[in-house]
């Protein structure tokens, strides 16, 4: 259980959070396919490009487009406020491949030199921004901020909820067993601080002791030691 430990999403709960992204990552040049995305979620079509729709309106950002893929459902949408503050990022540089580039990706901003990426670095470039992000949502859900986005998505149930019948629909948090992110979608994004500091600032969530404790019964006769 412990051998892939940081490779394994913070999953508490199963099912739900399969990560399979069938949806293709916007082009860092690209605008369009970020606008459809939603609507391509939910009607579940797999060409986006037979969503297209014209108005401004529809634009959806990086974030929220990349918050609403499936399998992203434990992320919550950072400020762009805390992104832009340098500080926030401090450190982030060394870790991320093509930093600057993931950084503007995920701002939507355009990048001026976008156009000089071959398709392979671009493909690096996307990589590194779905990193980029969940390394700066592991921070951002430490802030008061991220916390009280994380407690709507707590209460909403999008972490799961616990399997054991005892536990009774307890619903989960997301943690990390190492704070070193290394694949796609990882315990890194949450962090090993997240769930602890987030029962410490909601301490009223705080689940109490399960009330009753299961008995293991033969033909209803309690077992016992030998
Ligand atoms: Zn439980």
């Amino acid at each position: 259980m412990i051998r892939d430990q940081d490779r394994s999403p913070p999953l508490v709960a199963k099912g739900k959070n399969k990560s399979s992204n069938s949806l293709p990552m916007p082009s860092t040049s690209s605008k369009k396919s970020k606008k459809i995305v939603s609507e391509a979620e939910e009607s579940d079509t797999s060409s986006e490009e037979s969503n297209v729709s014209g108005s401004e309106g529809d634009y959806v950002s990086w974030i929220s487009w990349f918050c609403n893929l499936k399998g992203h459902e434990f992320f919550c949408e950072v400020d762009d406020d805390y992104i832009q503050d340098d500080f926030n990022l401090c450190g982030l540089s060394g870790q991320v491949p093509y930093y600057d580039y993931a950084l503007d990706l995920i701002l939507d901003v355009e990048s001026s030199n976008g156009d000089k990426l071959t398709d392979e670095q671009n493909g690096t470039v996307e990589s590194a921004s779905e990193m980029l992000y969940g390394l700066i949502h592991a921070r951002y859900i430490l802030t008061s901020k991220g916390m009280s986005a994380m407690l709507e998505k707590y209460k909403n149930f999008d972490f799961g909820t616990c399997p054991r019948a005892y536990c009774c629909e307890q619903p989960c948090l997301p943690v990390g067993q190492s704070d070193i992110a290394r694949s796609t979608i990882d315990g890194a994004y949450f962090g090993t601080t997240f769930p602890h500091l987030f029962l410490m600032t909601y301490g009223h969530l705080k689940p109490q002791p399960a009330p009753r404790s299961y008995v293991p019964r033969v033909f209803g006769f309690k077992v016992h030691k030998p």
